[in-house]
Parts: structure tokens; C-alpha cells; sequence
């Protein structure tokens, strides 16, 4: 049989779905084909189960330190089962709001696994005998946790990110295979829950593709937290004996503990499912797209993971409804074209303790795109209410010379929530004076911004400039 939508969607992740609800809300008639539950990893496998695990932790560790503050309480066991039922619970919370969303879009939501056709020279994708033919596809797929060549990952003492959201029982010690967003952010969970954790990264510094001066910020914290840490070594190989698993690694040095997660990566689910066959235009694994996120093959385009650049959640909202747009204004439906994604402006955040985030340039990047640039850190020991957290950390700002901010990049307890005003910095082009006048409120974390740009437009308060 064969089915007709003007636009059909491979994957109900955060990418395919917010494409499918934009488009609803534009008149278009969408099928989204999705082989498990909407929402894809971000909701049950990533981003809103891992962050439940992390407030645990927070808790735990808050709890801890509390006589520091007077208050004296014991943590008299970790449930992590009892974690656990409190992520699910969010995590159906938000699966069912979803849910409801995508019915009242008059979405047609075709459960089974999904696969790329031709049909009479149309593309369409075909989910047992049924084809879903439609004047657009997008390709929303998602990507896969990755391993080390030669390394299985057995789901019992070698895991990846979705094992670590399972476990039966936290082990008494794990070791983290690569230090960028997952290593640290379960490192630091881990550890909060009474772990004893190893993280190892090949490159010199943990979030190596954050300017150093946040990776080097982290590695003290983790230290501090003794959270053990070997950088610039990499891993050789991994083995699962009976109640231990080794790494070896390249210095010929080994390690044994009880677990070992797997975070080196995450690759793009392109393989199996008729892209290549199809004629769309692979490129190391990734769809290979314009900046309008056309694949190879017309009326047909790529978001999210497929694609490459960083990995995030909000980056694949925000190409979903991009492509939505771009259909939209193809058909008549919207009178202007909507803005391609720039990723030089998606914020980034890790929510590991202490929390990063980061929008823009790091330094090296932004001399290397800019030539002069000037650099200002406010450390957050000036800040009334990052001393009242007991938080250290500090906002970094680059900016061309005299002009705008280029790269925005902290560090400390909750700065996550400090992002928001950054990127807007970053992506309205503000220059120090142009943020310099707005009074930021006392005593808040965004003080911080605000006087790191008070700093760099040449007229500092609580700092030295
Ligand atoms: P990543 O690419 O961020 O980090 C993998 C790390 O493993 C790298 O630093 C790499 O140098 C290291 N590595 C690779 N091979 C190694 C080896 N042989 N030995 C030692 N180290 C090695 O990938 P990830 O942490 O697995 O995360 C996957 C994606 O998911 C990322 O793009 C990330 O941004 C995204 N994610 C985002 C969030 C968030 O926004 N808070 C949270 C989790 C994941």
C-alpha cells in the first residue's frame, strides 16, 4: 500500500519531531516514522534521564556538604532504583505532554522501523509493506553511542551511556573511556553517588573541544572532588574478565576496575536503512548536506546528528524547524525563507559539577578567525552568590580587538542557567559597552556577565580588569 503526506520524517527524535510539529502548524500533512518511542534519545536515553541522574547526585552531594552551612544531615543510603523511578517519571511526563502535542498536530505517527525506497522514481519510506511517498523527506534518524575498534561492549562490565542509565546497582568503581560531555557529565554523578571514578581522554585536556582554560578549570575541580583523571593518553584496548574489566592504554600502562563505560563518541545512524542505496550523498558516515540541509537527493533533507556538527538537542530543534520553514515556504505557505542554523552560535552546556557553558569562539579559534583579540576571566570569587553556592569558576570573554564578543565561556555551580544572556551577547555581536549599561540584579550568578563585560568595556567593579 501506499500512503501520500507532503512531508515524511525517518525518526521522531528532537530533530524529527519538532520538524513534524512545525510543519503541522504550517498546514502541512506529515508522517513521522519512528521504530521506538517519540522523543528519541534526548528524552529516554540522553539528555533529560541523564540530567535527572545529575540532580540526584546534586542532592546527595548537597546533603553531604550541608554541615558546612550548619546543617547536619546524613546520607543514610543511595537508592539508585529509587533515582531511577524518579527519572522515568520525568522522563513519562514529559513523553506523554509530547505525545498529546504531536495527536493535536493531526501528525501521523507510523510505529515500525523505517527504511528509504524508490517509488515510481519518488523517494518514500517503507515500513513493512507499506510505503509513506511524500513530496518531501526529511531524514532524521539520530546517531548510536560508539565504541573503540576491537572493544565489544558487553552491557554487563564494558557499557555505553544507554547500560549506564540502567544499572541494576552502581559499581564501587568505573572507569571513564573519554572525557568529553558524557564522560564528565557520569563521572561527576558517579562520583557524587559514592563511585570511585577514573576518566580517561586522549587529548591534553577534558572537554577538549572547549577552550583549555575550562578543561584545565574542570580537571582541578574533579581533582578536588577525587575524581582521578589521565589526559593525553589514549586507549589502547578493553577487556571484560569476570568481575573486573581492564583497559590498557597507549603509555602501557593498565587499569582495572569493576565497570567501564564507553563515551568516545557518537556516530550518525546513516547505515541499514537505504540512504546510500537511495543516492544520498554520504560523507564519513554523515548525510552530506548544504547549509540549507539538502542532501544529494532533491526534496530531501538531513538534521540533526545526521549531520555534522556538534551533537545537541537544541541544535536538531532548531534544524527541525528550520526544514519545516524551508517546506513551508517552498509550498506558498510562508512568504520568507527562514534563516539557515549557525553553529558557531548554539550554546553548550555540561552538567557535570562543576557545570560549563560555553557559546562562541574559544581563544584559539577566534585569533585564528580574527587575528588580535582580547581576553577578559572574572573569577567568580568576586560574585556574592557564587560565594554563597561555595562555587569556584570563573566567565571568560573574548572579543575582537575592540569589537564585538566572539566566545563566551564558564565555569561554576549553575552557570548553566547564566547561557542564556551570553548567547544572545554572542549572537546579537554586543560589544563589552553595549552590555556594560544593563544593571544585572544583586546578588545573582549573571552579576558575573554582567561585570565581566563592565571589566572589558574598561570600567570594572568587583574585579581588577
Ligand atoms: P565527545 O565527542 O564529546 O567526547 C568523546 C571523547 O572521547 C573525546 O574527548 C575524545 O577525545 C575521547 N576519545 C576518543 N577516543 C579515545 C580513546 N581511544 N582514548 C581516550 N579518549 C578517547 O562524545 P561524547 O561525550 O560521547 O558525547 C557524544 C555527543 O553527545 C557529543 O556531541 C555531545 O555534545 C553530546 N552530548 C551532549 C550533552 C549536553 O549537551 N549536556 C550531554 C551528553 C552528550
Amino acid at each position: 500500500m501506499v500512503a501520500s503526506y507532503d512531508v515524511v520524517i525517518l525518526g521522531a527524535g528532537s530533530g524529527g519531531y519538532a520538524c513534524a510539529l512545525r510543519a503541522a502548524q504550517l498546514g502541512l500533512s506529515v508522517a513521522m516514522v519512528e521504530k521506538d518511542k517519540i522523543g528519541g534519545t534526548c528524552l529516554h536515553r540522553g539528555c533529560i534521564p541523564t540530567k535527572a541522574l545529575l540532580h540526584a547526585a546534586e542532592v546527595a552531594d548537597a546533603a553531604r556538604n550541608g554541615s558546612q552551612l550548619g546543617v547536619h544531615v546524613t546520607v543514610d543510603k543511595i537508592d539508585l532504583a529509587g533515582i531511577q523511578d524518579y527519572a522515568a517519571s520525568v522522563v513519562n511526563r514529559i513523553h506523554s505532554g509530547l505525545t498529546g502535542l504531536v495527536k493535536a498536530g493531526d501528525i501521523a505517527v507510523v510505529s515500525g522501523e523505517g527504511r528509504l525506497v524508490s517509488v515510481d522514481g519518488k523517494l518514500a519510506v517503507r515500513v513493512a509493506d507499506e510505503d509513506y511517498v511524500g513530496d518531501y523527506l526529511v531524514l532524521a534518524s539520530g546517531s548510536f553511542p560508539r565504541t573503540l575498534p576491537g572493544v565489544e561492549v558487553d552491557g554487563d562490565r564494558v557499557i555505553n551511556s544507554d547500560h549506564a542509565l540502567k544499572l541494576g546497582q552502581l559499581p564501587s568503581s568505573a572507569i571513564v573511556l573519554g572525557g568529553g560531555v558524557i564522560g564528565v557529565e557520569f563521572a561527576s554523578a558517579w562520583r557524587s553517588l559514592g563511585v570511585e571514578v577514573t576518566v580517561v581522554e586522549a587529548m591534553p585536556h577534558l572537554v577538549p573541544t572547549e577552550d583549555p582554560a575550562i578543561g584545565t578549570a574542570l580537571e582541578r575541580a574533579f581533582r578536588r572532588r577525587r575524581i582521578g583523571i589521565r589526559t593525553g593518553v589514549a586507549v589502547h584496548s578493553c577487556q571484560a574478565s569476570g568481575d573486573a574489566a581492564t583497559v590498557r592504554l597507549a603509555d602501557g600502562s593498565e587499569l582495572s576496575d569493576e565497570l567501564v563505560l564507553m563515551a568516545v563518541g557518537r556516530g550518525p545512524y546513516t547505515e541499514g536503512l537505504g540512504y546510500a542505496e537511495a543516492g544520498v550523498r554520504l560523507r564519513r558516515g554523515f548525510v552530506d548536506t548544504d547549509e540549507r540541509l539538502r542532501a544529494s537527493v532533491p526534496t530531501t533533507y538531513a538534521l540533526g546528528d545526521l549531520v555534522a556538527g556538534p551533537q545537541l538537542a537544541h541544535r536538531g530543534f532548531a534544524h527541525g524547524i528550520f526544514v519545516a520553514e524551508e517546506i513551508g515556504h517552498l509550498t506558498g505557505r510562508l512568504s520568507a525563507a527562514p534563516l539557515p542554523v549557525k553553529d558557531s552560535d548554539i550554546p553548550r552546556v555540561s552538567y557535570c559539577d562543576p557545570e560549563i557553558a560555553t557559546v562562541g569562539l574559544s581563544e584559539e579559534a577566534a585569533r585564528a578567525a580574527y587575528g588580535e583579540v582580547e581576553t577578559l576571566t572574572y573569577d567568580l570569587a568576586g560574585n556574592g552568590r557564587s560565594r554563597i553556592l561555595k562555587t569556584a569558576g570563573f566567565v571568560k570573554l573574548i572579543r575582537r580587538s575592540s569589537g564585538p564578543v566572539v566566545g563566551i565561556h564558564m565555569i561554576g555551580s549553575r552557570v548553566s542557567e547564566l547561557i542564556g544572556e551570553a548567547q544572545l551577547i554572542n549572537g546579537w555581536e554586543a560589544h563589552p559597552s553595549d552590555v556594560a549599561p544593563y544593571v544585572h540584579p544583586h546578588p545573582t550568578q549573571n552579576e558575573a556577565l554582567g561585570e565581566a563585560h563592565l571589566a572589558l568595556a574598561g570600567k570594572p567593579l568587583h574585579s581588577h580588569g
